[in-house]
């Protein structure tokens, strides 16, 4: 299984920070994962290349015109459909449907995505009933563009790909897992400016250290997050 994505962005340069760094360039080195941008100033109709204007009706800032935009989604899909799969598109909006846990393993059965990344006010209306099949938003604040939020969303799924994490358990036991937030971890040395790491890390028995975690995780999680407590 890999995972093909397809961003329609006009800051491409911007997913570098994903294709050339850690787990994610290791994925796209083994052929688990495939990232193809595509932007829509390199569909725009005019001299200037302009793929903003201002709103009907008036108000602040500038929004994306739909007729580069529609062109670069569309052959973001065709390259999706060429791959052999069905393609589904988002539109990463604050007026999304929130990027949780229990939703990142809902996207994660899907073997591919094209995304749709905002700038300015936002997109001209009409692409995304068009065209989107989905909006996700990154968390309740504005953000200027939708690249960080497609790089959090594409980082997060592709971790899920088997053959991505070298210890294919350790997705398992992280945060989220069971609605617990995970446990305190230390590595050595064992004593650093004098604070120790607890004993009972040290004392090879496993099922006592198991106990120990999971008493960890539901005290930080009650500290942190009670409300997750509820489903756990
Ligand atoms: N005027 C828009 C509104 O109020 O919904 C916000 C536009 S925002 C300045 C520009 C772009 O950033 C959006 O089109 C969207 O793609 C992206 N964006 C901003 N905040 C986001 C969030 N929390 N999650 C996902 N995308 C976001």
């Amino acid at each position: 299984m890999s995972l093909h994505v397809d961003v329609v962005t006009l800051f491409p340069e911007m997913f570098g920070a994903i294709t050339q760094h850690g787990v994610t360039r290791r994925a796209v080195e083994l052929g688990l994962f495939d990232l193809q941008t595509w932007n829509p100033r390199d569909y725009a109709m005019d001299n200037y290349r302009r793929v903003d204007d201002r709103p009907f009706g008036g108000g602040p800032g500038m929004v994306m015109i739909p007729e580069p935009l529609e062109a670069a989604l569309s052959a973001a899909k065709a390259r999706q459909r060429d791959l052999g799969v069905a393609p589904h598109a988002v539109y990463l909006s604050p007026q999304g449907r929130p990027l949780t846990h229990a939703k990142v393993m809902e996207l994660v059965a899907e073997p591919g995505w094209v995304l749709l990344c905002g700038r300015y006010e936002g997109v001209d209306e009409r692409v995304l009933e068009m065209i989107a099949t989905d909006y996700l938003s990154a968390g309740d604040y504005v953000l200027t563009g939708g690249e960080l939020p497609a790089m959090m969303m594409i980082d997060c799924i592709s971790r899920l790909v088997p053959g991505v994490l070298n210890n294919n358990v350790s997705a398992e036991f992280e945060t989220f897992h069971d609605n617990l937030l995970e446990y305190p971890q230390y590595t050595r040395p064992e004593v650093f400016m004098g604070k120790k790491v607890p004993d009972i890390l040290l004392s090879g028995h496993h099922a006592n250290v198991e106990k120990w975690r999971r008493e960890q995780s539901i005290i930080r999680t009650l500290q942190n997050r009670p409300e997750l407590l509820e489903d756990a």
